[in-house]
């Protein structure tokens, strides 16, 4: 007889378990996805996802050209294309990327499904199972599922206020090395770093690329947050220093929409053939349709305001977190203050497990993504990662009020 399929996720009860390649094996579901649907309950001030505020996009003229690229330009828009990307997007994306000092050339850029695409492209052609990453620890959760996916081995790089340590890093790289092993690639994430908050100071970065490229180590610099620096302040890119051993990858995600999942990934010549092959057996191209509403959305928008007022949307939002932080939080608390980006990175007393404590900070009406989730070895448990991009500041507020409450019991102060 017919048995409905079991949904409990026990993983014994997979009648497919057998079948996996290993790799499969890797991909488990993250915390923060864990999270979404206790999060996203309207009574429940959600610190923990990330998702950009699209509020202050302006939907009305966006809809008026969609249709009008469809009607005007229908043919080229709703059919294949080149799995490099649309040519003039890639021209336009080359002047966006110029604002922090990289000069690529289109033909060296590929367009990628968001920098989500891109990171598993870059891992697809550089990555055997087994082969040594190095990223931040802690780093993006989106990044670690990928470098997981493909069993790569993911170590960790001490992190300040100023960003990736540089003798951290060295130090890491020897150890690799001690073991007969060698490192594939360095994964930063210099601006406005995701979990962090932080910023790699900008005389660290060429000390970072100098020690990569002496230990001839590639960087893969991603950057979705360079732009919402929330004093309109623009760092260096890391690709802008060194055009040979920096993949550079970004995103219109968090300065555009992130639902029309364009992104791409500026490599150095040689690897971009590479790329263009992976991205080809992975989607064939990327949507036309897409790319094309960005491409005018640069071309008619006045995309550089539209930035700023996301700014300033997010340093209300910010302000609105640390100010809450400060009054609230019990002693003993620390936390970082991003100067742009989305997130906030706290650090809770000893005794305190934040994986553990989530349900009650459920319970209690407030979420936040614990801090193990942006670890690959374990790590993090006296952190979690607080985000400010969506919720109006006055619930962040009443969400930071809700969870030092959690926490003071947690402390029985
Ligand atoms: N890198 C980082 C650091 C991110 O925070 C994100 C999105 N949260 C991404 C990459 C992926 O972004 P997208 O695929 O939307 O471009």
């Amino acid at each position: 007889m017919h048995q409905p399929p079991d949904r409990s996720g026990a993983r014994s009860l997979d009648p497919h378990l057998s079948r996996y390649a290993a790799r499969a094996e890797g991909m488990t579901a993250s915390e923060v996805r864990a999270l979404f649907a206790v999060a996203s309950r309207p009574e429940v001030v959600s610190l923990a996802g990330g998702m950009p505020n699209l509020a202050a996009l302006p939907l009305d003229s966006l809809s008026q050209q969609m249709a009008s690229i469809v009607a005007e330009e229908g043919m080229t828009a709703l059919q294949y294309g080149s799995a490099h990307g649309v040519p003039q997007l890639r021209e336009q994306i080359c002047e966006v990327m110029a604002l922090e000092g990289v000069h690529g050339h289109p033909d060296d850029l590929v367009v990628t499904v968001g920098s989500q695409m891109a990171l598993d492209l870059v891992t697809r052609i550089f990555c055997d199972p087994g082969d040594v990453v190095l990223a931040e620890g802690p780093s993006y959760v989106g990044a670690l599922g990928t470098f997981a996916s493909y069993q790569a081995d993911v170590r960790h790089v001490a992190m300040d206020e100023q960003g990736l340590v540089p003798a951290a890093l060295e130090e890491a790289i020897a150890a690799v090395r001690a073991a007969g092993k060698r490192v594939k690639f360095l994964y930063t994430i210099p601006n406005f770093q995701n979990p962090a908050g932080v910023t790699l100071a900008v005389p660290r970065r060429a000390e970072i690329l100098d020690i990569c490229l002496r230990h001839d180590v590639l960087v893969i610099e991603d950057n979705p947050y360079g732009l919402l620096g929330f004093d309109g302040q623009i760092y260096p890119a890391l690709r802008s220093m060194d055009r040979d051993n920096v993949i550079y990858l970004g995103s219109f995600s968090k300065t555009f929409a992130s639902g029309l999942r364009v992104g791409w990934a500026l490599a150095p010549h040689a690897v971009r053939e590479k790329l263009v092959l992976a991205a080809e057996s992975a989607a064939l191209c990327p949507p036309t349709l897409n790319q094309l509403v960005v491409s005018r959305y640069l071309a008619t928008h006045d995309w550089k305001g539209q930035i700023k007022s996301f700014q300033t949307m997010y340093r209300e939002r910010r302000d609105a977190l640390l100010a809450g932080l400060e009054q609230h939080m019990p002693p003993g608390c620390t936390w970082t203050r991003p100067d742009g980006g989305f997130f906030v990175w706290l650090t809770v007393p000893e005794g305190v497990d934040t994986k553990a404590m989530q349900p009650r900070a459920v319970t209690a009406r407030v979420a936040y993504v614990p801090g193990t989730g942006f670890y690959a070895d374990g790590f993090g448990s006296r952190q979690m990662r607080l985000s400010f991009c969506y919720p109006p500041p006055e619930r962040i507020t009443e969400g930071v009020r809700r969870l030092a409450s959690v926490l003071a019991e947690e402390l029985e102060l």
